[in-house]
């Protein structure tokens, strides 16, 4: 989507970098020599990255204290996602305010509800609804609360339009209802599969009750005060077409946050090439996904989601139930382990985590959890094959646009870095869409992005495998390539002897983009 040093949002401040003075760099093979890398021969490359699937976990109740938001980056939380489903958005920014002075370096992914229709609150501890047992939906605007006997629909219209033998699914889709007919004030209806249900959980009812307009005017009126936070990243719920994510775009205005497409009804599955030519993320939304297409569907969808998604260079997230016994319990179902390590195996960007972080017992535990299961799963991953079996990264426009250049350029370094065993690849970046591209090769070796922007090093959380460093600003190709070699050597990727596989751009260059590669020996 975005240029490469051609981000139009506003540069934040570079962090402080000993700027030394740089020897002469030739084209080719060129050498670099500095007391950091005579250094660090000493003792060895002392950073490898040990996990490079991501993790996203959601926060709520249950980890929103201060130190359980430490607890939770220590433990592998790569991203923080903070809903505007449930509270106000004045409390989904004071989350945001929460999360950036306890974990900095955490990205931070604000998600839009989306015309999601809820019911009003059950009461604390929720209720269990039985098979056969029969109740009554009513207008939400009729009542406060929902109870086993009377559930309140906060959309008076969905239930106004709902007939007999309509089904109408209640959370995830655990619970689903036959409705029997309309009666004074709602309609009566028979519960066909039980389940618990609380807080406020989603309602799924036939399409011709459902607006399914997004980004709504509520979405709207968010996203608006989101930007004015400088939100790193936004999820757009239910996105069904390509003119979807241009609304909400045109909303965030030039230099907003990263879009994520949220793919969770079958026309956002059919019309994903579309949305993807113009998100920046995307993710497989499998809880809202499995109520509206075949459950058994989802897994298919899933792998699609995350091959298209690759295809185009953007992160992929996968979504919803990965450890959901872990609400609850202190260790996961052999299933769920699985479920995550297959995601890992798809080629998912990152892994996420819902009720698990936020309302769950132990959010830290679960965050551990899946960072052991990743780890352990991506010592089995064939970095090789994966990127010799990808294509070239689909980007619409002619042969000379700035995405096409990038995308030619990262598969070329991909390729120079298996072939001289780089110690690491290099993407110098403003906007981080070098790194992206270049990650869809997921390289076996570390890929840093250096950046002077640390927005795009917060953004660059949610894509696979991308370490990050600060580097100052400069004013020349040469001086880019100097600068993050030696953040690099200094920072312990690559040590005296390494070839590191290097791309960079123009500084000054009127249509930024990185043109550049370099293969540069440690002196
Ligand atoms: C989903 O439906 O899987 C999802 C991630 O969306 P939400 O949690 O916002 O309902």
């Amino acid at each position: 989507m975005d240029a490469d040093f051609g981000h139009a949002g506003a540069m934040e401040t570079a962090p402080d970098v000993d700027v030394q003075p740089r020897p002469s760099v030739r084209q080719g093979v060129t050498r670099f020599a500095s007391e950091a890398a005579g250094r660090l021969s000493v003792s060895g490359r002392p950073r490898h990255p040990q996990r490079r699937t991501r993790i996203v976990a959601t926060i709520g109740p249950a980890s929103d204290a201060p130190e359980t938001l430490r607890a939770l980056a220590a433990a592998g939380m790569d991203v923080a996602r903070v809903t505007l489903a449930h509270g106000s958005v004045g409390e989904a920014i004071a989350r945001v305010r929460a999360l950036r002075s306890a974990a900095p370096e955490v990205g931070i992914l604000a998600d839009l509800p989306g015309p999601k229709i809820r019911t009003a609150p059950f009461a604390e501890g929720g209720v269990v609804l039985a098979a056969g047992a029969e109740l009554k939906l009513v207008p939400g605007s009729t009542a406060h609360g929902s109870t086993a006997e009377e559930i309140a629909v906060a959309a008076d219209e969905v239930v106004h339009a709902l007939e007999e033998g309509d089904h109408v699914a209640l959370g995830d889709g655990g619970v689903s209802l036959l409705v029997l007919g309309t009666v004074p004030g709602g309609v009566m209806a028979r519960v066909r599969s039980g389940g618990r249900l609380q807080g406020r959980p989603g309602v799924t009812a036939p399409a011709r009750s459902m607006q399914l307009t997004t980004p709504t005017a509520d979405d709207l009126v968010r996203l608006e005060a989101l930007v004015a936070e400088g939100i790193d990243l936004v999820a757009v719920s239910f996105v069904r077409s390509r003119a979807d994510m241009e609304r909400a775009r045109a909303a965030a205005g030039p230099g907003g946050p990263m879009l994520v497409a949220k793919i969770e009804t079958r026309e956002g599955v059919d019309e994903l090439d579309g949305i993807l030519e113009v998100a920046d993320g995307v993710m497989v939304a499998r809880g809202d996904l499995g109520v509206r297409v075949p459950l058994e569907d989802v897994p298919h969808h899933q792998k699609h989601i995350i091959r298209a998604g690759v295809r185009f260079g953007r992160p992929v997230i996968t979504a919803t139930q990965m450890l959901e016994s872990m609400i609850n319990a202190p260790v996961p179902t052999r299933a769920e382990v699985t479920d995550v390590a297959n995601a890992v195996l798809d080629g998912t960007s990152a892994v996420m985590l819902s009720a698990e972080t936020a309302v769950g017992v132990d959010p830290v535990n679960v965050v551990a959890t899946m960072a052991r299961i990743v780890a352990r799963t991506e010592e089995d991953f064939d970095y090789v094959a994966w990127g010799d079996s990808l294509g070239a990264q689909q980007v619409s426009g002619p042969a000379s646009s700035p995405a096409r250049i990038t995308a030619a350029i990262t598969g070329a370094a991909w390729r120079a870095a298996v072939e001289q065993d780089a110690a690491a690849i290099i993407a110098c970046t403003r906007s981080g869409a070098t790194a992206r591209a270049i990650s869809r090769y997921r390289p076996s070796m570390p890929v840093v992005a250096t950046t002077p922007s640390p927005r795009t090093q917060r953004q660059l959380t949610v894509s696979w495998g991308i370490e990050t460093l600060g580097v100052p600003e400069a004013e020349s190709t040469d001086d880019v390539v100097w600068f993050a070699v030696k953040r690099v050597v200094e920072a312990g990727y690559a040590r005296s002897g390494d070839v590191v596989v290097v791309l960079a751009g123009s500084p000054d260059a009127a249509v930024p983009v990185a043109d550049t590669l370099r293969l540069v020996r440690v002196g």
